[in-house]
């Protein structure tokens, strides 16, 4: 049972931060996915909370536990900290048969109390009171056979890590990892080496290995589908800068921002600049150069007080810009960034699965391109000099050039103010 909780760490070298001043709550059990563009701090963040990184500043505790407290002096090395690790790349060791590579860590346990039950979990004696002794060769036995039979490797024991396949390898990492029974599970990339098919299968059994082992789970990916898929929460992290944590259908429904709306999403949110005015409620706002729409409020507001300001002793040289986001076009002409935008200028986003091709809809356009995968078909379509993104169900077949008409569907239009980029509030758009 494992509760991580994180607050204002900071990791910087000299005036970079990696990590900026961040808070958050891992709770018991949780599947959190650690995401966002190369570079932004995610694998920084896993390796400080794993004991492999020390923090600038800040208070790490596991378990209500400080493992790590600047203030306080406290760093608890990682291999106290009772944490597993899965990397990218997992290595096995390759003189070793399958059996033994999860053996291993086994052999080398003597915490306090530290046996084997009935069904070969590894159990500790919290308080610390009784006595550190090795485990048995039988003990091991028991917990090398519950892993393997958790990742169906079984069959494969004595084989060594040349005579099976990648997906194999994974899986007797995973083994491996999971055998010392670890509170926690950090993965950073753990299926980036794999190929698309056997990506999405270890996806499923690292689901229901979350569900059967009932331990925490960290994952970092780049990956957004992964991140959505496997996650029950997403701490999205810009520039070292946590940008959102919540349920993967929040961070796609209701982004923070531009650039959580921008980022989550295949095909990408369709951005549009809009100008106009509203009381909270109701805003009538001019978009794709010549159409009216009203864009009416559905569900609470966002949150619109201020966003704290972290207490920085270090200058930031990587300073927090606003996200440049990309209206697509059909010319060259780009977003205007000389221009200024005020409190009556707004984006709004909207999810290609919620444009809709229709016969009577009140936009007209004309086919720029289209892709049918066989389940469906991404369609681009030109709106004066715009470009905008629809996906229909299905492989339909559309001509280039064909003229059609679109409309906006259902209440998760996202109405966001150009000035500073956070959203206002979903909605519905009528044209
Ligand atoms: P990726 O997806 O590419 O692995 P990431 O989000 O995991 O990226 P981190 O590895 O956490 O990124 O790195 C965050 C930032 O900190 C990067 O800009 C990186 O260059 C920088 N960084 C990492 N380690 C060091 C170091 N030892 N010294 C200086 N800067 C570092």
């Amino acid at each position: 049972m494992s509760k991580i909780e994180l607050t204002h760490v900071t990791k910087r070298w000299g005036g970079y931060y990696a990590v900026d001043d961040l808070s958050m709550v891992i709770e018991d059990n949780a599947f959190v996915t650690l995401l966002g563009p190369s570079g932004c701090g995610k694998t920084t963040t896993l390796r400080m909370i794993a004991g492999l990184e020390t923090p600038t500043e800040g208070r790490i505790t596991i378990d209500g536990v400080p493992v790590f407290d600047s203030e306080l002096g406290i760093n608890v090395p990682p291999n106290k900290r009772r944490v597993g690790f899965l990397f990218q790349n997992y290595a096995l060791w390759p003189n070793m048969t399958v059996y033994k590579n999860i053996a291993f860590g086994l052999s080398n346990i003597n915490d306090s109390g530290a046996h084997v039950n009935e069904k070969g979990e590894v159990c500790r004696d919290e308080t610390g009171k009784a006595p550190a002794r090795k485990l048995t060769k039988e003990e091991i036995d028991r917990a090398v056979k519950r892993v393997s039979d958790i990742v169906k490797i079984g069959m494969f024991m004595d084989r060594y890590p040349s005579e099976l396949s990648g997906g194999q390898q994974q899986r007797v990492a995973i083994a491996r990892t999971l055998a010392p029974g670890p509170k926690v599970l950090f993965m950073d990339e753990p299926l980036s080496n794999l190929d698309a098919k056997l990506r999405l299968e270890m996806r499923s059994e690292l689901q229901r290995l979350h569900l059967e082992t009932g331990s925490t789970f960290v994952y970092v990916t780049h990956d957004q589908m992964e991140a959505m898929t496997l996650a029950s929460r997403i701490c999205l992290i810009d520039n070292g800068v946590l940008q959102q944590y919540e349920e993967p259908m929040m961070v796609y429904n209701r982004p923070n921002n531009l650039f959580v709306a921008d980022f989550v999403g295949n095909p990408a949110v369709n951005l549009m600049e809009a100008r106009g005015e509203g009381n909270g409620d109701q805003w009538k706002l001019k978009l794709l150069d010549n159409y009216e729409a009203t864009f009416t409020r559905v569900g609470d507001m966002k949150d619109l007080s201020p966003l704290p300001v972290p207490d920085r002793k270090v200058a930031k040289e990587n300073k927090d810009t606003l996200f440049q986001y990309t209206i697509h076009r059909v010319s060259d002409e780009g977003v205007d960034k000389d221009y200024q935008p005020d409190d009556n200028d707004f984006v709004l986003g909207i999810r290609p699965e919620f444009l809709s091709i229709c016969e009577d809809g009140p936009i007209e356009g004309e086919v720029f391109s289209a892709m049918p995968t066989g389940m469906e078909t991404t369609v681009r379509v030109r709106v004066g000099n715009y470009l905008l993104t629809a996906v229909v169900f299905g492989g339909v077949i559309y001509k280039l050039g064909q003229k059609v008409r679109l409309n906006f569907k259902g209440e998760n239009v996202m109405l966001f103010g150009r000035k500073d980029g956070r959203m206002i509030c979903a909605g519905t758009l009528k044209v």
